[in-house]
C-alpha cells in the first residue's frame, strides 16, 4: 500500500491533466505545472482519440466532456494519388455502447481536460516552465525557470516529445528522432467533398500524403506529410512564408486525384509547417522518484493514431502502480514493466507506416500492390486489436 501523498506533474498537455485526474483518484494530491501562459491555445492540429483511450478516460468518469469536443471518424478508405481505392479499415471497433474512435482539435482536448481537472480542484498552474528537479529521500523539488521550487513525493515528467524531465532523468537521453515528414494542415469550407462525414480518405499522393475528413458540419479537415529525407534546421520551416508553403502543397499534390488542391486552395491559413519527430525507444523511463508518460517516454509517430490514447492510459497505469506498492521507485518500476513492452509495439508499427508515406517511385509502386492485401490480412486485424482493444483498468491491484 502505498504512502505517497503528493506529486508535480510537469506539462498539462494530454497526460498532464489526465494523469492528475487519475492520481487524485488513487488518493495522492497532484500539482500539475504547464509551461505555457492561460490562453495560449489557438486551434491547432486535429487528432483521434482511439477507443482504447477513450475506455482509459472512462475509467475516470472523464470521458463525457472529450467525446462532447469532437465527432465521430469510425473509419478511413486508403487511396493511391490517383484515385484507386487501396483498401478500407475500421479505426478500431465501437465500444460496447456503440461509441467509436473521435476526432477533434488538440486544443479542445486539451481545454475539456483541463475544465474537467479544475470541476475537480485540481491545482494547474499556467506560466510554469520546469528546468530542473533535485530528489532526496523524502521526495523531489522541481525547479522553475523563475527559480521557484514545487515538491512532491514523486515528480511525473508528462511534458511532450521535447521533455525536459527526460533529460534531468538520463542526460543522455536520445534525442527525439526525426520521421523523413514535414506535415502541415488545415480546415477549409466551402469545397464540394465527394466523401462520408466523419469518414477519413488517406492519400498515398505521388509525392505527398493527404488525409482529410469531413466534419458533421460540413468542414473539411485536412492534413499533408511532405516527405523530405533530410531533418530541417531549427527554424528553417518557420522562416518560409505561408504563402510559399501553400504554393509548395498546390504543387506537390497537382497531379493527384481527389480534392486536395481545392481544400488547400480555401483554408483561410495553414497550420505552421512542422517536422515530425518520435522517441522510438527511451533506455531510461525513471529514476528513484521521478518518471515520464505520455510522448516524454515513447512518442510513436502521429501517423499511429494513438500518441494521445496511450498517454491516457499511461496516466491510468501510473496511478494505479502509486496507489498499489509501498514505495515509489516499485511503482515505477511497475508502471515501465506494464506499459513498455505495448507502446513500443505501436511505435514500431507507425514507423513502418510512416516508411509507406515517403515511398519513392518504385516503393509506391510495391505500396500500392502489397497494401490491399496487407490490409486483408490476419495479421493486420490481430496487430489492429491488439492496439485498440486493450483495455486498462482500476481494479485489479498492480502488487
Ligand atoms: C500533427 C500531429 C498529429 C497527431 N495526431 C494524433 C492522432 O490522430 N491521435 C493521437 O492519439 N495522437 C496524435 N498525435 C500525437 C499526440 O498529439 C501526442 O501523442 C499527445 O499530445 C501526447 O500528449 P502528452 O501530454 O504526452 O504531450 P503534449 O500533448 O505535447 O503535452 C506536453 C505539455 O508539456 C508542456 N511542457 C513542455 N515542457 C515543459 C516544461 N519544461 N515545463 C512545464 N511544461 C512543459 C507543453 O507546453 C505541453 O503542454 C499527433 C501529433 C501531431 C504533432
Amino acid at each position: 500500500m502505498s504512502t505517497v501523498r503528493s506529486a508535480v506533474v510537469v506539462g498539462g498537455g494530454v497526460a498532464g491533466p489526465v494523469t492528475a485526474m487519475a492520481l487524485r483518484k488513487a488518493g495522492i494530491e497532484p500539482t500539475v505545472l504547464e509551461a505555457r501562459p492561460a490562453g495560449a491555445e489557438d486551434r491547432g492540429v486535429f487528432l483521434t482519440l482511439a477507443g482504447n483511450g477513450i475506455e482509459a478516460l472512462r475509467v475516470l468518469e472523464a470521458d463525457r466532456p472529450v467525446l462532447a469536443a469532437g465527432f465521430p471518424t469510425p473509419a478511413l478508405t486508403l487511396r493511391s494519388g490517383t484515385g484507386k481505392r487501396l483498401g478500407e479499415t475500421a479505426i478500431g471497433v465501437p465500444l460496447r455502447d456503440g461509441t467509436t474512435s473521435r476526432t477533434l482539435c488538440r486544443a479542445d482536448l486539451v481545454r475539456a481536460l483541463h475544465d474537467e481537472a479544475a470541476s475537480r480542484g485540481i491545482r494547474v498552474e499556467r506560466g510554469r516552465r520546469v528546468v530542473g528537479a533535485v530528489e532526496d529521500s523524502a521526495g523531489v523539488t522541481a525547479v522553475l525557470d523563475d527559480g521557484s521550487e514545487v515538491r512532491g513525493a514523486v515528480l511525473v515528467g508528462a511534458d511532450g516529445v521535447w521533455s525536459t524531465v527526460r533529460r534531468v532523468i538520463d542526460p543522455d537521453a536520445p534525442a527525439p528522432r526525426y520521421q523523413g515528414l514535414v506535415g502541415t494542415g488545415g480546415y477549409a469550407r466551402g469545397v464540394a467533398v465527394d466523401a462520408e462525414p466523419g469518414r477519413f480518405e488517406m492519400v498515398f499522393g505521388r509525392r505527398a500524403f493527404f488525409g482529410y475528413v469531413v466534419a458533421p458540419d460540413g468542414e473539411a479537415w485536412w492534413f499533408a506529410n511532405v516527405p523530405r529525407p533530410d531533418e530541417p534546421a531549427r527554424g528553417e520551416l518557420a522562416a518560409v512564408s505561408a504563402q510559399a508553403w501553400r504554393a509548395r502543397l498546390l504543387d506537390l499534390f497537382a497531379d493527384d486525384a481527389g480534392p486536395a488542391t481545392a481544400l488547400i486552395e480555401a483554408t483561410p491559413e495553414l497550420e505552421p509547417m512542422s517536422a515530425l519527430h518520435a522517441v522510438p525507444r527511451l533506455p531510461r523511463w525513471r529514476r528513484g522518484r521521478m518518471v515520464v508518460v505520455g510522448d516524454a517516454a515513447h512518442a510513436p509517430s502521429p501517423t499511429s493514431g494513438q500518441g494521445a490514447s496511450l498517454a491516457i492510459e499511461d496516466a491510468v497505469v501510473l496511478a494505479t502502480c502509486l496507489r498499489d506498492h509501498p514505495t515509489v521507485p516499485s511503482a515505477l518500476a511497475r508502471f515501465e514493466a506494464l506499459r513498455r513492452p505495448r507502446v513500443e509495439r505501436i511505435v514500431r508499427w507507425a514507423q513502418r507506416m510512416n516508411a509507406n508515406k515517403a515511398a519513392g517511385p518504385v516503393g509506391r509502386v510495391i505500396r500500392d500492390a502489397v497494401l490491399p492485401l496487407v490490409l486483408r490480412a490476419p495479421g493486420a486485424a490481430k496487430a489492429q486489436r491488439s492496439m485498440f482493444e486493450h483495455r486498462v483498468e482500476w481494479e485489479p491491484r498492480t502488487a
